[in-house]
């Protein structure tokens, strides 16, 4: 079966990683010169809206699939018109758009921070008295690793982010002081079948995952998976589904979905029994979904903009090194290690010995 991917980046590359064992080939459409999947599969290098390389690109595969959920609507529906593009379109817009995509969370009964449409400065204001501050104001569309966001602290600071953010459609939400981060990650196969990962705990800084837990028994995984079952059941979803949350009051509020595999899921390649790359490849071809329980502790650390050497990370017991291929850069993401361990002394050992070779971007 050769599955086409919209999309050719680490998401990518980690899923035709997880295909190849199963007897997958892939192919990717994505305008990028430094496109880190291609070595991985058939590389058509157009825009997504290049009608005729859409068109080639349906021709050659059997099924479809994105790893970049900015992949304009058209370009899903005209891939979706010829050939089975899973999740389906409207799961890929859904969480194109911040406001809508809060106005579903709210339709679904999942709370949310409060929030408000912001379309000029003086309508921040007004947004403003509704969310109150500390508040951050948002792009609502192509935000991403903490871009297109400005904190708003105190009404001195309405100038600056508007003159940074104003040209755009925007959303002003209430600043969170949230306990943690969590994100629930969902398997929704063909037939309806569905499957959690254990709730992982995820550290961002200056916007961007730095690292993610996955930890079993977690007080609030009933709720998180009840308000992602909401969501998938709603949009009839089918592969993986990455709910992002803030933890606070002692419960969910809903901040983001991504309809996609999701980078606070990478530590599922060798911390769970099938990683969220396999169950997503499974899901879409119609198999049965495999098994979301831990093999273990496991901890997955970012590299940004840079990675410690190879050698040194080798080196040690328990790390797992995955590099994307891409050229470093401040602020990118161009790697990841999976820290595994039997328990979690033996974990918190590993990344004490793993933290020194990190400067301080990842
Ligand atoms: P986002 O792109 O919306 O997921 O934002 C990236 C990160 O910025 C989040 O994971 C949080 O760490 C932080 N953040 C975003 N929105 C809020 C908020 N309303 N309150 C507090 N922190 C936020």
């Amino acid at each position: 079966m050769k599955i086409g991917i919209l999309g050719a980046g680490q998401l990518g590359r980690m899923l035709a990683l997880a295909g190849y064992p199963l007897g997958f080939e892939f192919a990717f459409l994505d305008p990028a010169t430094e496109a880190c999947a291609a070595p991985l599969g058939e590389h058509l290098r157009a825009d997504y809206l290049d009608l005729a390389a859409l068109e080639k690109f349906c021709a050659g595969i059997d099924l479809a699939t994105f790893e970049f959920e900015n992949v304009p609507q058209q370009a899903a529906e005209f891939v979706a018109a010829r050939t089975p593009l899973f999740p389906a379109p409207r799961a890929l817009t859904s969480g194109q758009d911040r406001l809508s995509e809060k106005q579903m969370f709210v339709a679904q009964g999942i709370p949310v921070p409060k929030f408000a449409a912001v379309s000029s400065r003086i309508g921040l204001e007004a947004a403003a008295q509704h969310t109150g501050l500390p508040a951050v104001l948002k792009t609502r569309r192509m935000g991403y690793d903490g871009k297109g966001q400005y904190v708003l602290r105190s009404a001195a600071d309405f100038d600056a982010a508007w003159a940074q953010l104003g040209a755009q459609q925007l959303i002003l939400e209430s600043f969170v002081p949230f306990e943690r981060e969590v994100s629930c990650l969902a398997v929704r196969g063909r037939d309806g079948e569905v499957k959690f990962y254990p709730l992982v705990q995820n550290v961002h800084r200056s916007g961007i995952l730095r690292t993610a837990r996955p930890r079993n028994g977690d007080p609030l995984q009933a709720l998180g998976e009840e308000y992602a079952r909401r969501i998938l059941q709603h949009l009839d979803y089918v592969g993986v589904l990455a709910f992002e949350f803030f933890v606070a009051d002692g419960g969910l509020l809903a901040n983001e979905i991504a309809p996609r595999v999701h980078n606070s899921g990478h530590w599922s390649i060798e911390g769970a029994e099938c990683s969220q790359f396999e169950n997503h490849l499974r899901a879409i071809a119609g198999l049965p979904l495999g098994s979301t329980a831990l093999r273990g502790e496991s901890l997955m650390v970012n590299f940004i903009g840079s990675a410690p050497a190879l050698e040194a990370m080798a080196a040690l017991e328990g790390v797992h090194v995955h590099l994307y291929g891409k050229q470093p850069k401040p602020l990118r993401k161009i790697g990841h290690a999976t820290l595994t361990a039997p328990d979690s002394a033996t974990l918190e050992a590993r990344l004490r010995r793993l933290e020194p070779l990190l400067d301080q971007d990842g």
